[in-house]
């Protein structure tokens, strides 16, 4: 243990390091994170799947801003069509599994963050492991099916989650507080039929993902407040946004079951 004169606190293996100090320096301050907030990025774990058009550049923000371990999950490899939107790509993928670019991408941008690569689209049992290890998730697929088996683990494990999602030039944004808020089966009880290539833009995909990273790292730092219990939609065509209320559903078969916390507990800020 060494003492950091400049700012008289300790600093353990868990606190940050000079370097780290001077990286996150213009995140740090009194109009955006505290120290304290910095240092629970480092000490949070947060799961994203997929990490193409939205989940890549979320995952970015994310080892950017310093959250210390980063999971990703993503099967298949790359394709043309890929490159339109999914910023951890690159031509010299193409043909090559995802994951494991992707993740050195992570890796060059902050070695300071843990990357770990799942290959793969996590089943049932997986994601609930996963949801039980990290402190956030941020569902990022393109199918209901996927979204909604995030969404159970994310409850059963009380774990945040951020679904983000996308239809051309709009998106939306949802962040679930399994304790308090509706969760993504509340708002859509019956699974609407998956179009397999549907149109995405690409800036509208990134505009997504670094608003479900900024959730993110709202949530895990403790800075400013969350978005749970209402919906972000973003119009491209005219760059409308609005909130939407959600309600939850108190017989929704997946967080029905859920206790209401007491009105004092403490939710997602
Ligand atoms: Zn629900």
């Amino acid at each position: 243990m060494s003492l950091d004169k400049r700012r008289g606190f300790a600093i353990t293996q868990h606190d940050l390091s000079p370097r780290e100090l001077e990286r996150y320096a213009r995140q740090m301050g009194p109009a955006v994170m505290s120290h304290e907030g910095q240092l629970r990025l480092k000490r949070s774990s947060a799961l994203v799947t997929r990490v193409g058009g939205m989940g890549g550049p979320a995952a970015l923000c994310l080892a950017m801003a310093g959250v210390g371990r980063v999971v990703i999950a993503h099967g298949g490899e790359m394709i043309l069509p890929d490159l339109n939107r999914q910023v951890l790509g690159s031509e010299a993928v193409i043909g090559k599994p995802r994951a494991p670019h992707f993740a050195e991408t992570l890796r060059a941008m902050n070695h300071h963050v843990e990357v770990i690569a799942i290959d793969h689209e996590p089943d049932r049992d997986e994601a609930r492991e996963w949801a039980a290890e990290v402190d956030i998730i941020l569902a990022c697929p393109p199918t209901f099916a996927e979204r909604m088996l995030l969404n159970e683990a994310a409850v059963s494990a009380g774990k945040p989650l951020i679904d983000a999602a996308q239809w051309g030039m709009m998106g939306s944004l949802i962040v679930v507080d399994p304790k308090r808020t509706a969760c993504l089966k509340c708002i859509y009880p019956n699974e609407p039929e998956f179009e397999e290539f549907f149109p995405v833009v690409g800036a509208i995909s990134s505009a997504i993902g670094s608003f479900a990273a900024l959730e993110a790292i709202k949530i895990l730092s403790g800075t400013g407040h969350s978005t749970a219990g209402r919906m972000l939609m973003f119009d491209g065509h005219d760059n409308q946004t609005r909130m939407v209320d959600l309600q939850r559903d108190e017989k929704c078969p997946v967080c029905g079951g859920v206790d209401r916390p007491a009105k004092e507990s403490k939710s997602l800020h």
